[in-house]
């Protein structure tokens, strides 16, 4: 975390952003970098100064991980500011999860070689994990696998990432470039320096939309199953039940974005 960063002006801040998005587009190319969109407002703050660093386009690609567990609220607010803002979406799921689930339960002698590799890989030796009850392994396999695939399947190089230095303990190490692998790749956090006050005044300010559940007492926005209103506001990620710190810490370090 750079307290000198974070304590710039917002305008300073917005063209510090503009400045890692041009350098990491121009680094890695259009064809090989992707943006990392939830809905959420960080990724849509994000994606509007790639927009407005690119003549109101976004010219590389936005992943969209689909966990099937999302609120209506961020599937409608995706597909409409999706059109307006004609963005190409890749849509990422991980269909092995989905096949491999009955009422809720994942067998894990249903799941590929691969991804039982995976679940290895985390500690996870049962023979089934609950969908949304059992954190590490639903997390890992239905966004962090979901997303390595995306990014292997487009053959991409790097991958931009809406995080805040300000949002979570376990953020508050990250760099700008923050090499990974696999797959080897580099993840590109434009906005490490926006504090939460920061990206709601540069929404406003800019008039980008929002998704509706912030009106609704939530702060941060993840799946239904896991995510409450947070009505109190002081701490902004405190509806958000996967963000206990040890997993936190766990899942980053396997690639949680
Ligand atoms: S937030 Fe909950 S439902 Fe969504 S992937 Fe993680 S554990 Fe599963």
């Amino acid at each position: 975390m750079n307290e000198k960063l974070m304590n710039l002006s917002l305008d300073k801040k917005i063209n510090k952003s503009k400045e890692i998005i041009l350098e990491a587009i121009e680094r890695f190319g259009e064809e090989k970098t992707a943006v990392a969109w939830t809905s959420g407002k960080d990724s849509t703050a994000l994606l509007n100064l790639v927009r407005e660093a690119f003549n109101s386009q976004v010219p590389i690609p936005v992943i969209f991980v689909d966990t099937g567990k999302h609120f209506d609220e961020v599937y409608k607010f995706k597909d409409s500011l999706g059109k307006i803002w004609n963005l190409n979406i890749i849509n990422v799921k991980n269909t092995a999860v989905f096949n491999a689930t009955d009422k809720g339960v994942v067998r894990t002698s249903k799941l590929s070689q691969e991804m039982r590799e995976e679940l290895r890989q985390i500690g996870w030796n049962k023979e089934e994990f609950r969908i949304a009850l059992d954190r590490e392994p639903c997390c890992h396999l239905m966004k962090t696998v979901a997303m390595k695939k995306a990014m292997i399947d487009n053959s991409l190089d790097a991958l931009m990432v809406g995080i805040r230095w300000d949002e979570q303990k376990t953020r508050s190490n990250e760099t700008y470039y923050s090499p990974r692998t696999n797959p080897k790749h580099t993840r590109v956090h434009p906005i490490l320096h926006f504090r939460w006050k920061d990206v709601w005044e540069y929404l406003k300010l800019n008039n980008v939309p929002h998704n509706p559940l912030y009106d609704e007492g939530f702060t941060s926005i993840g799946c239904f199953t896991c995510t409450s209103p947070n009505p109190e506001g002081k701490v902004e990620r405190a509806g958000r039940a996967q963000d206990k710190e040890q997993t936190m810490r766990r899942l980053r370090a396997l690639g949680y974005f």
